[in-house]
């Protein structure tokens, strides 16, 4: 028998990564875990060395390092902590890695994603800013190396599944008209306006169907998430953004779909569990068992569905705007959500003013191209200034 795939979990403290590592420990013949990184929760990612006994532990310190080098040999594990970005770089394009699940979140993911991306490995895309950021280039890499990049991402995923068969082999997408993305609408769909003034990070955090980091979870409250994820779709699906309709699905059971010219609508459906994403990519073009239960479609009943409210999600807008503008626009409005997230989730800003963040970095600076990663990081770190001196401005 082969020997198992060599997996390489990039953020594997985290919602992702966890769901990840239940779904590699129900196939032990299939996955072993090669490498497993974590940033803050570092007891956690001791405890899941113990669990997976992986080759190489990444940590962002090397004062963090030195003592889990020492709790690892105290459990009788030859696990090898790295330290960084370079540490992350490296256990991603390892020569034994069969593939990464890049399940960082935020721009921090981008350097070793695309680490991954140039040594031809199979990417297991959850890190959806780091396609954003830099989507064109990001592309290009893929098909210079010839990497299969599959997405994690549920929608992402879901319309992978619907596209035509040939699709990951580097065949277009022919015959497709529009991807139709669909949005749970979050914690706030129905709130009303002037309460959305006083909500609070718990409140954001408390998705209707899907748990999550808390990151995602505040981009899911507003929004910002289902415009991230129609920037991923024009790269991932090589569409244009007007091809890419946003969907208001509040049961979070049909996961995307895809229309195409001859009136064939093609839907994925499933329960809310990241766990069945993160097999199908696994396994791709296989199948494995996920673990999720069956969909019971007579306890989901009934599907709804709406238009969505830009004046209620004015980070859609923004979104789309920045995915029509490209060039260096996506990655700088990846950057300012994030400082407005996470002065959100420190309580320094209000949920209503993370729009306004966004929105008044993006008019300060022009959009310029970015044909290289350092082009990238400018317009990130230029976008991270100007948020950061809004708030500032404002005393936060
Ligand atoms: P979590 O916050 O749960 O996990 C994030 C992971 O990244 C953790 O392992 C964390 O380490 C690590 N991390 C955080 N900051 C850094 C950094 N600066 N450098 C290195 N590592 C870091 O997030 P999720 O798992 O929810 O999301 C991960 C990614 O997947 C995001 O890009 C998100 O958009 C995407 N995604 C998530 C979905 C979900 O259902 N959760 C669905 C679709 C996409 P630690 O915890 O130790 O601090
Ligand atoms: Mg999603």
């Amino acid at each position: 028998m082969s020997r198992p795939q060599q997996i390489s979990v990039l953020g594997a403290t985290g919602s992702i990564g966890l769901s990840t590592l239940d779904v590699i420990a129900r196939h032990p013949e299939r996955y072993q875990a090669f490498a497993l990184s974590g940033f803050t929760r570092l007891s956690e990612l001791l405890a899941l060395c113990v669990r997976h006994a992986p080759r190489f532990a990444v940590v962002p310190q090397a004062a963090a390092a030195r003592s889990l080098q020492d709790d690892l040999r105290a459990a009788g594990l030859s696990t090898r902590v790295l330290v960084g970005e370079e540490g992350l770089c490296q256990v991603a394009a390892d020569p034994e890695v069969d593939a990464v699940m890049a399940a960082i979140v935020g721009a921090a993911g981008l350097r070793p994603t695309l680490a991954a991306v140039e040594a031809g490995k199979k990417i297991l895309l959850a890190n959806k800013e780091a396609l954003v950021m830099s989507g064109a280039l990001f592309m290009q890499a893929v098909r210079k190396s010839g990497s299969v990049l599959l997405p994690i991402d549920s929608e992402h995923n879901a319309i992978f599944q619907c596209m035509p068969a040939d699709f990951a082999r580097g065949l277009s997408s022919v015959g497709v008209r529009r991807i139709l993305l669909t949005a749970s609408g979050g914690p706030f769909r129905q709130t009303p306006m002037a309460e959305l003034a006083h909500v609070s990070p718990d409140q954001a955090c408390a998705h209707p169907n899907w748990s999550m980091g808390r990151k995602i979870s505040v981009d899911s409250a507003s929004m910002m998430n289902k415009g991230l994820e129609l920037i991923e779709a024009c790269w991932l699906f090589d569409a244009k953004p007007s091809q890419v309709e946003v969907v208001i699905h509040p049961q979070s059971v049909i996961h995307s779909l895809v229309d195409y010219v001859d009136g064939s609508v093609l839907a994925q459906l499933g329960n809310p569990d990241m766990r069945t994403p993160i097999s199908n990519a696994l396994a791709w073009p296989e199948r494995i068992d996920s673990g999720v239960p069956p969909l019971d479609l007579f306890a989901v009943a009934r599907l709804d569905f709406q238009a969505p409210d830009e004046e209620r999600f004015p980070c859609l807008r923004l979104a789309r705007q920045a995915a029509e503008a490209g060039n260096s626009a996506p990655a700088m409005l990846n950057a300012a959500n994030e400082v407005a997230v996470a002065a959100f989730l420190d309580g320094r800003v209000r949920y209503l003013e993370i729009a306004s963040i966004i929105e008044e970095t993006l008019n300060l600076e022009p959009v310029v191209a970015v044909d290289d990663l350092e082009a990238v990081f400018t317009a990130d770190a230029k976008a991270r200034l100007l948020a950061e001196q809004w708030l500032s401005r404002h005393g936060r």
